[in-house]
Parts: structure tokens; sequence; C-alpha cells
């Protein structure tokens, strides 16, 4: 398994991680969340191998994963890295792309190999384009395949499916992290999207201010968020007496003390969100229409 054991990495002196340890199991999906410039990029090109750290360890198994001053070469076959910029060869196709790293002594398996994760990604139809020619997403979608060519133990996603369009992101979310499971790869995503988590992710990092502040499962995280940070992560929440509630757990009632003045109301498919005034502070709460301006209705937390 990956086991991270006290790990602070700075850039020239500005720290980024502090004291980070957390474990991955082989076939666990780890996804690690936090504000952008929270760090998640750099703790993904630590455990790669690309920096030094300032101390602490990272192994896989009994593999120490060693920065460019004790290994040469950054990178090692059982780990694969995808970063935010993919680096493709423009000028040959999709498929030559994916199989660039598989070996030519074996024609016929190279040729299924590559065909399986053109499924994977949904990208049959473009197997003989040139990469210069594609999208963005669709850049993003070969290099995912590319990264799982040689059958890697573990896999670090970096926003893995922040370039591509909402018309494909669902169905290809689940097919790269159902192959992933399939395939007994575990894997380290860093994103700021719930969807990437919920539903995959065994366990969820939290990170904030160099640390760790929570490491659970999402579905521990959704139902007790401690901090807004959190309660961010998974949707609109208000604070009311001290208590994080979610938009969606505020009922209108008939009878109660809250009593809140509606402002706006949003259209959001199969609900509205509405955005009220509660004592004279915002509140945001779920209902199945749209309520007109200025209405009083009565709240009540339905947890
Ligand atoms: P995230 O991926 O969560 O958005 P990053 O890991 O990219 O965060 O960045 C964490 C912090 O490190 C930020 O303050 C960022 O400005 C800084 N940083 C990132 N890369 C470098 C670099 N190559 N040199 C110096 N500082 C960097
Ligand atoms: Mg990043």
């Amino acid at each position: 398994m990956l086991s991270v054991k006290k790990l602070t990495f700075s850039y020239n002196k500005s720290p980024v991680l502090n004291n980070i340890s957390f474990q991955v199991k082989p076939g666990e999906h780890l996804a690690i969340i936090g504000e952008s410039g929270s760090g998640k990029s750099t703790l993904l090109k630590v455990l790669y191998g690309e920096y030094d750290l300032d101390e602490g360890h990272v192994f896989w198994k009994d593999q120490e994963v060693l920065g460019p001053k004790f290994n040469l070469v950054v990178g090692y076959d059982f780990m694969k890295y995808v970063a935010q910029e993919f680096d493709l060869m423009p000028f040959i196709s999709v498929e030559e792309n994916i199989g660039k790293f598989l070996s030519n002594f074996y024609p016929e398996e190279k040729k299924a190999r590559t065909a399986e994760l053109l499924e994977v990604v949904e990208l049959t139809a473009f197997a003989k384009t040139k990469v210069k020619i594609l999208s963005g997403g669709q850049k993003q979608r070969v290099a995912l395949a590319r990264a799982l060519a040689k059958q890697p133990e573990i896999m670090l996603l970096d926003e893995p499916f922040s370039h591509i369009d909402n018309f494909k992101k669902q169905s290809l979310r689940r097919n790269v992290f159902k192959y992933l499971k399939a395939k007994n790869i575990s894997c380290v995503v860093a994103t700021h999207d719930k969807e990437d988590v919920l539903g995959f992710a065994d366990k969820m990092i939290v990170l904030n201010q160099q640390q760790i502040v929570e490491n659970n499962t999402p579905e521990h995280l959704f139902k007790n968020p401690k901090t807004p940070l959190v309660a961010s992560f998974f949707g609109e929440f208000n604070l009311i007496n001290n208590t994080l509630v979610y938009a969606h757990q505020l009922k209108v009632v008939n009878h109660s003390e809250l009593k809140a003045t509606v402002k706006t109301s949003y259209f959001k498919g199969h609900f509205y969100l509405i955005e009220a005034e509660l004592n004279g502070k915002p509140v945001l709460f779920e209902y199945d229409k749209a309520l007109a301006s200025s209405e009083v209705v009565c709240l009540s937390v339905v947890k």
C-alpha cells in the first residue's frame, strides 16, 4: 500500500505541506480535496517523486519513493501520474499516443489493449486522429488512457475530468473509476469537484493551511461536516444557531420560529434554490416551486 509518513514540503522556504500522514490500500480510492492553492497538485507531485521532501517518507509497499536528489529519472513503473497540464505527442495519432509505452514485441496484445482503453475513455472514433487537432477535453482523455496503458498499481490523477464537457463527463467518470476498481488499481485523485468523490472515493482527505484537517469516508464527512470548508465542498449551507445546515435540510413548514423573507428564487432543475433573509441574515433553502419576493415562510431543520 501507499504509506505517507510525516511529509513536510516547501517551495523555497514557503511551506505548502506540513506533517502529512495517510495510507492508501491496494485498490482503494482516495480523494484529496481543498481550495485552490491548498497544495493538492503539490502533494501529488511529491507522491510521484518530482520533488525532494523537507521531511518524512513516501512508500509504495516496501519501496521508498525518492525525489530527484536520489532518483535521477523521475517516476516508477508501478505508479502513473496524470498532471493538470498533460504532455502528449501532438503529431502522432490518439492510438499511437496511448500505445507509446507498450512493447511492439506483442503487436496483437498492444492492439487489443489500445482498443480496450480507447473504449474506456470513449475515443474509439478518434483512434487515427492526430492529437494536435483534439480539444482540451479530448486530450485529457488521451492522457488518462496513456497512463493506464501499462497497468500501474497506483494512479495519481490531478483534476482528471476538469477539461471534459458535461455531456461526456458523467459516463467517462464512471468508466474510468470502474476500470480502476476492476483492475484493483489504487487511486489518488486531487479535485475540487464533489462529483469526482461521491460514489467513487473510499476515503477523502481535506487539506487546509498545509495540513490534513479531515480524513474519513465521503459519507461520514457529508453527514457530519464540522467546518464550513467541508460543508461548502458538498453544497450550499447555512449556519443556524451555530449548526451547519445544508440548504436541502431546511424545509418550508406551516408554523415555526424561523420566519424567513424570500428575496430570490433560482431555477436549479428538479428544485428551486431560494435566497431569503432570516433575522437579518441571508439564508438558503430548497423548494419545489419559485417563491414570490418578500413572501414570508416558516422554516424547519430536517436532518
Ligand atoms: P492546488 O493544486 O490545491 O490548487 P498547488 O499545489 O498548485 O495547489 O499550490 C499550492 C501552493 O504552492 C500555492 O500557494 C502555489 O502558489 C504554490 N506553488 C505551486 N507550484 C509552485 C512552484 N512550482 N513554485 C513555487 N510555488 C508553487
Ligand atoms: Mg492543482
